[in-house]
């Protein structure tokens, strides 16, 4: 329902009607001008050439430091999306199940599924502040589990898991043996500290997959990596040479230049993106919406009890606002998500008719 929306407002634009789009999670700012100066300086130095599959030492040096490991547990992948397909893969590939929190980015299911991998699904509700329910998760692992896999943040909830839930599923993927896979592109812009995955030992088999894309609004750059052991590292880079071979060198220059600016690009972004959630949040409250507030950029995932969420969405859509029915992210047919992707006044006369609108 995700991309059918998108594709729906898509063709709405093309027949020459305004639609608000708040239905994806692709910024609307510009990605800062030192990252894209990087980018055409690189170019210019002739960085133009076939390189390494693991990515660029110095790069993969840098994200090292940023998370306390090796250069050698770091692989380059083109976003974080890619990073979490090769991982899913090599891991999954031959068999076995995997155990998603819901609500969930979609894609870690349609990949699953994509080699034919089981999936469990564990629910997590609003009322009990999204949190994952650790006698529900032990009780759902059986001999066949291969990994557990966590957005946090999360998307659609912009939720931060709380330390104590996150210490009681790496408790019980320890002791199970399970590997989790910790998907924390949002980490670095949270509102809230977020705990890694990286924080419960580096030398551990838990893998993070993370990205450029949201800390440094570079989604078309197409950039992210593996922390993992370093096994999983050299067959990640097998799979990468048999495929995209390696980010351009140009982009891989880019994003090294993000993180020397991290401090000052993502206090930036964040602060943006805090004054949205704070509008977003004043104005679903007063009109009756329930949800929890996002601890994270991007999204929040409101609910009104029994409202058709597909049926809100579609009927929105047609009011000229686009967002995305709860349905996309698992169970919740009550709830829908809104990206605060858009310029600052498209969000307030978004947010304006998703209020009025009838449910
Ligand atoms: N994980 C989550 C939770 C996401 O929402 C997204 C993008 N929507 C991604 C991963 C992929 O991001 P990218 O491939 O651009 O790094």
């Amino acid at each position: 329902m995700l991309y059918e929306i998108n594709e729906k407002a898509l063709k709405l634009e093309s027949e020459g009607k305004k639609i608000i789009r708040l239905n994806l999670g692709d910024p609307d700012m510009a990605t800062p001008p030192e990252i894209v100066e990087a980018a055409y300086a690189s170019m210019k130095a002739g960085k133009t050439k076939y390189s390494s599959s693991y990515g660029e030492l110095r790069l993969r040096q840098k994200i090292a430091e940023v998370h306390g490991v090796k250069a050698e547990n770091v692989v380059i992948t083109p976003g974080s999306k890619w990073a979490i397909f090769s991982t899913m893969f090599l891991m999954l590939k031959s068999g076995g199940n995997v155990i998603i929190p819901t609500p969930y980015w979609t894609a870690y299911d349609l990949i699953a599924k994509s080699f034919g991998a089981k999936v469990k699904l564990l629910r997590t509700e609003m009322e009990n502040g999204w949190n994952v329910d650790l006698e529900k998760l032990e009780g759902l692992i059986d001999s066949e589990t291969k990994m557990i896999i966590l957005n946090n943040p999360n998307n659609p909830t912009s939720k931060v898991m709380d330390s104590k839930t996150l210490d009681g599923i790496v408790e019980i993927a320890n002791k199970k043996g399970i590997t989790i896979l910790s998907d924390e592109v949002y980490g670095a812009i949270a509102f809230n500290k977020t705990k890694s995955i990286l924080d419960y030992g580096t030398d551990s088999k838990h893998i993070l997959s993370n990205g450029f894309s949201k800390t440094f609004t570079m989604t078309g750059w197409r950039i992210g990596y593996v922390v993992a052991n370093k096994t999983l590292i050299d067959n990640i880079t097998k799979l990468n040479q048999i495929t995209f071979n390696n980010v351009p060198v140009f982009i891989q220059d880019a994003a090294l230049k993000g993180l020397e600016l991290h401090a000052q690009i993502a206090s930036n972004i964040k602060a943006k993106y805090k004054a949205r959630a704070d509008i977003a949040s004043q104005k679903l409250s007063a009109a009756g919406f329930k949800f929890t507030s996002p601890d994270a950029p991007f999204y929040v995932f409101p609910k009104r009890d029994g409202l058709d969420g597909t049926k809100f969405t579609l009927d929105l859509l047609d009011r000229g606002v686009a967002v995305a029915p709860g349905s996309s992210f698992g169970e919740y047919p009550e709830h829908f998500r809104i990206s605060l992707t858009a310029p600052d006044d498209q969000i307030e006369e978004g947010l304006t008719k998703i209020c009025e609108a009838p449910s």
